[in-house]
């Protein structure tokens, strides 16, 4: 392949492209995997220019497709990351260590047949979705030329395409990827099933080639008649489609008629319902058949009216009847038309990748947003991590967990006898912390209890609770150990109170009053040392920690200089996070990291490290955020809680 076919394809998606970064890509990757050789015998740097012919035909960015180019470099030459960063920038080598990393660890994730796990883990892992895009298109060249591999890799690598790599292009809006995909697997999967439709739907097409051309020529005729401008195309259906098909109706192909799936798509909405009314006059409705996914769309935005007919010659016809947006989100945007039925979770997952996908498409409308974004770090998944037992179940923690938060995870009982852990295989101690995909096996003894040094270690409530519960009757060691270690942890922040009498105090804000610069506060030191600051006018006395609590007077600090956390409590709706972070970046200030959690059915909670000048500063910060339309509340600092 020559650079002009994808530069020819770019530039029908986009005349601005960078071009030469393109040529250079190009000719610094072909360079990288001199000498090296595909199974087939061709040059191995067929594959990397042909995955990015594929991403170019979907229109990606020039960055992703120079990264494309560029995915096997540094895991398969000498080539490293800083070297692409010097040679092109920051944001292609970012994509292309992200490539690597999957590449990683889907290899040590070879043994766990979860997929669902696996597609979990794949999204979590990747800060930025472009990169998933690239390993769709390494993994579908990799199906396109699958038989030049042995059997055996041929199955497994066929297996994951089909229960990881389809379903996610699919639910990420790429139904043609996820379409080949299914077809290329079925091809190693069930070879005898597979020969059989390729010989067959073609021959059915023939057969019925008349009745499909009639039937798109009556639809036309009677849309014209009423004076409905209507685009009317047949398209055959996917050969894993029919054979699903089979499967779930067990039906011979012989017994299935549809192969052939019809769209009309229209100008609006009140004209889908009149051709729906239309097509319905012509032939009979299968009433059970028929779907409104306008008026009720699917989670994931897709839209359209889908009717089965019985055709004139007795057999069922199938019609999707929607508008061209709507026809766009179907054919570009996440469309997935599975969701995690049966997993916990889902809802949420599922709510991220729409955020995610409304800020994709906020950096494609403007070039001043795509920079802003860039230098935003949005973490959409940082919460969570994925770890494995070594029987493979998938236990999900908080972002810092360490051992002991996942012997508590596996069972209390793990959790209170745990004196150590293997993590991969090698010994490590208990404050180990932990990252995706490790594999952890907790070593327990039967005299073993948990300790106060636990408390410091343990991120999870589940573990925290079952700890203090379990040393609360023990001997009352001082707590000053666990005061020292929070203090580290707390050197660099700058304190934004002032507390009388305790210069280096550590401080909370507890959400019980939720204080707030202007508001008159009152402060509490509680047993661990730290002060627990309210508004003069709680009356809740922390009962945080039991024993005697001393007052402290209390000021918000004016010339306060540094980085804070907000966190907005609010009703999620679409482009809220934009407007938030526009509101902010308005104010001139500088947003470090941004963070999403969803709470509950509606209720998500945003929280921003922003830059400081001064307290005004602040002041006028959490004024603006509280004037968006859904913010509930701004409160200071993580939730304590
Ligand atoms: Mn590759």
């Amino acid at each position: 392949m020559n650079v002009k076919t994808i530069i020819d394809e770019i530039l029908k998606h986009d005349k601005n492209a960078n071009i030469e970064l393109i040529k250079k890509a190009f000719k610094f990757a072909k360079e990288a995997h001199k000498g090296q050789k595909r199974m087939s015998g061709e040059d191995y740097f067929i594959h990397p220019s042909s995955a990015a012919l594929i991403l170019a035909g979907y229109g990606f960015d020039d960055n992703t497709i120079a990264a494309c180019l560029l995915h096997d470099v540094v895991e398969d030459t000498d080539v490293d990351t800083n070297t692409i960063k010097n040679e092109f920038n920051e944001d292609i080598a970012n994509l292309v260590e992200g490539v690597t990393k999957i590449n990683l660890l889907t290899k040590v994730e070879k043994r766990v047949r979860n997929a669902e796990a696996v597609r979990k883990m794949l999204l979590a892992m990747t800060k930025d979705i472009r990169v998933v895009f690239i390993k769709l298109a390494d993994k579908l060249h990799n199906m396109r030329t699958l038989q030049h591999m042995p059997p055996e890799k041929q199955r497994m690598t066929a297996k994951d395409a089909l229960e990881i790599y389809a379903p996610l292009a699919y639910r990420l809006g790429l139904a043609g990827i996820r379409g080949e995909l299914e077809d290329l697997s079925m091809k190693f999967l069930y070879p005898e099933e597979f020969n059989e439709l390729r010989t067959k739907i073609p021959r059915r097409l023939a057969d019925r080639r008349q009745v499909i051309d009639s039937n798109i020529r009556i639809i036309k005729r009677e849309l014209k008649r009423h004076s409905i401008v209507a685009e009317v195309k047949g398209r055959p259906k996917h050969l894993f489609s029919i054979l699903s098909k089979m499967k779930k109706f067990e039906k011979t192909f012989d017994e299935i008629y549809d192969v052939m799936a019809y769209r009309i798509v229209v100008k609006d909405v009140e004209t889908c319902y009149g051709v729906l009314g239309i097509i319905h006059y012509l032939w009979k409705p299968m009433p059970e058949r028929f779907k409104d996914y306008i008026a009720s769309p699917k989670a994931n935005m897709y839209q359209s009216l889908h009717t089965t007919v019985i055709g004139d010659d007795g057999y069922p016809i199938e019609i999707q009847i929607r508008t061209k947006d709507m026809n766009k989100i179907a054919e570009e945007g996440i469309a997935a038309h599975w969701r995690y039925k049966d997993m916990k979770g889902s809802v949420k997952f599922d709510r991220k990748l729409s955020w995610m996908r409304q800020i994709l498409d906020w950096k494609k409308e403007s070039k001043e947003a795509g920079e802003f974004i860039d230098n935003l770090k949005l973490d959409f998944f940082k919460e969570e991590i994925f770890c494995f037992t070594p029987k493979n179940d998938i236990i999900e923690l908080p972002e810092d967990a360490t051992v002991i938060d996942f012997a508590f995870a596996v069972h209390s009982e793990v959790g209170m006898h745990c004196s150590g852990a293997k993590v991969n295989k090698a010994f490590v101690p208990l404050n180990h912390e932990l990252t995706n995909g490790d594999v952890v096996e907790i070593i327990t003894k039967k005299n073993q209890k948990p300790s106060r040094t636990w408390l410091g270690i343990a991120k999870t409530a589940r573990a925290l609770t079952k700890i203090k519960k379990s040393i609360k009757d023990s001997a009352n060691i001082p707590a000053k150990q666990i005061i020292k270690k929070r203090a580290l942890k707390e050197r660099q922040r700058e304190s934004i109170v002032v507390v009388k009498g305790l210069p280096n105090a550590e401080y909370r804000l507890p959400r019980c009053c939720n204080p707030l610069p202007g508001d008159n506060i009152k402060g509490y030191v509680i047993k661990s040392g730290v002060v627990s600051i309210h508004k003069s006018t709680c009356n809740k006395v922390p009962k945080l920690e039991s024993g005697p609590v001393i007052k402290k007077m209390v000021t918000w600090r004016d010339d306060f200089n540094g980085d804070l956390k907000l966190a907005v409590l609010c009703n999620d709706r679409v482009g809220l996070l934009l407007d938030m972070v526009n509101t902010i970046a308005h104010t001139g200030t500088n947003i470090k990291g941004a963070n999403v959690k969803f709470l509950g059915k509606q209720l998500a909670e945003c929280s921003f490290e922003v830059e400081l000048v001064n307290l005004e500063h602040l002041k006028d910060l959490i004024r603006r955020i509280m004037k968006i339309n859904s913010v509930i509340r701004v409160f200071i600092g993580e939730d304590q809680s």
